[in-house]
């Protein structure tokens, strides 16, 4: 059979799935009440609004980050809104031995796991690239390698739960966004490897859903602090951002894009105008504004 028939069935078949389109399931706290949850990078920004997220829904919390001060805060804070339990481990994700640390933690207090949400990203810069491979290296280790790492030791016990991974990214995973080559790279692979990892565990029928969170840019202190000088945009806020992308891993969707809008129309662009897309995105920056 030629190509493009072979393409043109299915979208014949798309077609008509719209045309005969069902409600999917909609999202309700009582979804995630009693689960076990992993959430990464939670002392601050998305991951700590997630984690209030999550213990308003009474769930079950190990929360992880390098600042132990700041996670006890935050637990604290877990446990006064209704957490089932609240628990953390500190370290940096630099270390390689982290991951498994912290699932073990999982499973040594839980005896498994319903979801894990992987969210930390290690410091960068903001700039023109600067030929720094070490710190390339370096971001990748924490950005991605121990998002690997921690699937890797924690798939055993997703797999009996029929668990959930949410993989948060960014549209500089997605588009070609400058002054952020190295972080844009860490968030490319993320992409690579569980879009990949997803079609295996469909072929192997491993009822594990993978939601890669594609997120444009979101009112956290870290964010506006790097970028506000340099960029047009109004940031969406954190708050709702993490409640969605808790949504979107309870629903077992393949991609959720937040703010929906603006990320689902520069994901559209990019298949359609690339160039015209590279473009608006160079526009969009104060350029005399950037470090070299
Ligand atoms: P923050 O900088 O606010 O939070 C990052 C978290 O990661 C903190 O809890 C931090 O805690 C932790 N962290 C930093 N370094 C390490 C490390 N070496 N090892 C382990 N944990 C570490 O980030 P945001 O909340 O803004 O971003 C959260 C996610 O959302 C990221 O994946 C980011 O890429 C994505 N995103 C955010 C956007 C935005 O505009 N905010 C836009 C697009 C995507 P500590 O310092 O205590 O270790």
């Amino acid at each position: 059979m030629g190509l493009l028939l072979k393409i043109s069935i299915p979208l014949l078949g798309l077609v008509l799935a719209f045309y005969f389109y069902s409600a999917p399931e909609t999202f309700n706290e009582e979804m995630l009440r009693g689960k076990r949850v992993i959430v990464t990078g939670a002392s601050s920004g998305i991951g700590e609004q997630m984690a209030y997220h999550l213990a308003r829904m009474e769930t079950h919390l190990l929360l992880t980050a390098r600042t132990e001060a700041k996670l006890q805060k935050v637990v604290e804070r877990c446990l006064e809104l209704g957490a089932a339990s609240a628990r953390y481990v500190s370290g940096s994700m630099e270390n390689t031995t982290l991951p498994e640390v912290v699932v073990k933690e999982a499973e040594n207090s839980w005896g498994g796991l319903d979801m894990l949400i992987l969210n930390h990203i290690g410091h960068s810069h903001f700039s023109f690239f600067n030929g720094d491979v070490g710190h390339v290296r370096k971001l990748m280790e924490t950005n991605f390698i121990s998002y690997v790492a921690m699937t890797t030791s924690a798939l055993p016990m997703l797999k009996e739960s029929e668990g959930s991974i949410v993989v948060v990214s960014s549209v500089a995973g997605k588009t070609s966004s400058p002054f952020v080559a190295p972080y844009s790279a860490t968030k490319f692979a993320l992409d690579g490897f569980f879009s990949s990892l997803r079609q295996e565990f469909i072929i192997d029928k491993v009822n594990v859903s993978i939601t890669l969170c594609i997120l444009g840019y979101i009112n956290t202190e870290s964010a506006v602090r790097m970028v506000s000088h340099a960029i047009r945009d109004t940031p969406a806020p954190k708050h709702e951002c993490a409640l969605e992308i808790i949504k979107s891993g309870a629903l077992r969707q393949r991609e959720l894009h937040y703010p929906a809008r603006p990320v689902g129309s520069l994901l559209l662009l990019r298949a359609i105008a690339p160039d015209f897309l590279d473009s608006l995105i160079r526009s969009n920056y104060k350029v005399e504004n950037i470090r070299r």
